[in-house]
């Protein structure tokens, strides 16, 4: 016998979209619990002293555009370091592409090219909140059709730039789709997020990602619920006291937990989602900044270590085709150019992670460090310690990393429509009262919140009876 219903809803995991979920219904007035496997809240979101009492290093999220533009998250008072050089990009010995807060100056930079970025910017920089609103949202409204047309007309010149430090600006960025380059998805990535470079920013949490987590932990205890932790949730018959529940989980997740519940045919087509190629990270502990031989790069928040546009392309295209790239794209964090609070002088945190093959078991410090080095030589001799996890153990940490795919499904325009399957409510399972809420729905991964948000204002409507607009259910 099931226990009788006690709660208006249960959350299963605490990611950003778990708890932004657990936001939006304990503010409207239900009762909400959130079950956390993990013995700290936060998912992608957390940060640790991994070595040393003064240095906070981020375990996975670390760089925020999509917290700083995401309508929900916006919400919350979050302080927010915004580096001088959102990102920048080393292409050979004697190049680097800045990406510069400023539009006139990265434009400066570009030579040839910077007209042709002005023009590309410039409707993206005005439009901007209507362009994210859009791909933040659900997918499932269209959207008004001048900023379809801006969002469009960009995704199809992404790759028209010629200079070569343009071309690595773009491609750095298409880049974080992790898969098969060119690809619309990519270019529908780089359009966001380049020019959120030059509007709301690339911006670090003063004191760690954790940051994001402990604001909306607060949000959800304010409003009367509660965040559980070391509360693995094995089968979603043990959460029948709820009338809602949400699982901020990847497909397999899904499956673990009420796979036998699920009718056949949505079953397969969770099984059938396909996972993408996999983050490899390493957190370094280092006496000082790392040495760039292009000084410029030392004032950059995020580095994109991936060489020439074709040079990303081909490692990017390796690893989608499974095989290891030997100069893989890494993506690189120095926290303290924007967060002094983050170390000391002499003690700085560096988080990087590599592009690699699903679930690819290799430690990844070595080549990390070799591709840190072409750029910066001598930053070998500044790591006081390190610490990596291979792809292959990131599902360990935390379960929706299947295989190291930090998207918790792949990110490919089919399962971009259909995230994870297609069904016109992504949200919404078969199961009486169950939703998706994770990344795997759209919008899809990033620190946004948003997920949650859509998949929340769902049960309100469905389960609830809440109306938009209103705070209490229609009777
Ligand atoms: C190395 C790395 C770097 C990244 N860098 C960035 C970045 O810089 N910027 C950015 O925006 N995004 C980044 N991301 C992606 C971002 O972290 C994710 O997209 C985001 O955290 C997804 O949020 P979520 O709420 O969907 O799920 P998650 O954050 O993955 O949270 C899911 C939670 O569910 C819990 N859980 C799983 N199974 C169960 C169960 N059965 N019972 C109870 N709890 C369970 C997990 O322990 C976890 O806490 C990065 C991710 C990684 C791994």
């Amino acid at each position: 016998m099931f226990p009788p219903v006690t709660l208006d809803v249960a959350v299963v995991g605490s990611g950003p979209n778990g708890l932004a979920a657990a936001v939006v219904l304990a503010r409207a007035g239900l009762s909400v619990e959130v079950y956390e496997a993990a013995a700290e809240p936060g998912g992608g979101a957390r940060s640790k002293r991994l070595f040393d009492a003064d240095v906070i290093h981020d375990i996975c999220s670390a760089v925020h555009p999509m917290a700083a533009a995401s309508p929900f998250l916006r919400q919350f008072d979050l302080d927010l370091c915004h580096p001088e050089i959102p990102y920048a990009h080393p292409i050979d010995e004697k190049t680097a592409a800045i990406a510069y807060a400023d539009l006139d100056r990265t434009c400066a930079r570009l030579g040839t090219d910077g007209a042709r970025w002005r023009r590309f910017m410039a409707p993206l920089i005005e439009h901007s909140a209507e362009i994210t609103e859009v791909l933040l949202g659900d997918l499932r409204h269209p959207p008004h059709p001048r900023t379809a047309a801006y969002i469009a007309t960009r995704a199809l010149a992404a790759n028209s730039f010629k200079s070569k430090e343009a071309a690595a600006l773009i491609a750095g960025v298409e880049a974080h789709a992790l898969g098969k380059l060119p690809s619309l998805i990519g270019s529908g990535i780089a359009v966001l997020l380049t020019h959120l470079a030059h509007s709301t920013g690339w911006p670090i949490p003063r004191g760690g990602s954790q940051r994001i987590t402990d604001a909306l932990v607060a949000d959800i205890e304010a409003h009367g619920g509660r965040v559980r932790t070391n509360a693995r949730v094995t089968d979603v018959r043990d959460l029948a006291h709820a009338r809602a529940v949400l699982l901020d989980l990847a497909p397999k997740g899904v499956l673990d937990i009420a796979g036998r519940l699920l009718p056949q045919q949505y079953r397969r087509a969770l099984e059938n989602v396909r996972y993408g190629p996999a983050a490899a990270k390493v957190d370094f502990l280092v006496s000082e900044a790392i040495p760039w031989r292009e000084t410029e790069l030392g004032r950059a928040g995020t580095i994109h270590i991936g060489g020439t546009r074709a040079e990303v392309y081909a490692a990017d295209n390796a690893v989608a085709a499974g095989k290891r790239a030997r100069d893989p794209f890494v993506l690189l964090s120095q926290p303290m150019t924007a967060d002094p609070s983050r170390g000391l002088p002499g003690k700085q945190p560096i988080w990087a992670y590599a592009h690699v093959p699903h679930g690819d078991p290799l430690d990844p410090t070595a080549a990390i460090i070799r591709r840190i080095e072409r750029f910066a030589p001598g930053f070998r001799d500044t790591i006081l310690a390190s610490r990596a996890i291979p792809a292959r153990d990131f599902e360990a940490y935390n379960a929706n990393y299947v295989g190291g795919d930090i998207a918790a499904a792949a990110v490919t325009l089919r399962q971009v429509l259909g995230r994870p399957i297609l069904r016109w409510d992504p949200y919404r399972t078969p199961l009486r009262g169950v939703y998706l809420c994770s990344a795997a729905t759209p919008p899809g991964p990033g620190v946004h919140g948003m997920a949650g948000q859509h998949a929340a204002e769902r049960v309100l409507r469905n389960e609830f009876g809440y109306r938009p607009g209103r705070t209490k259910p229609v009777s």
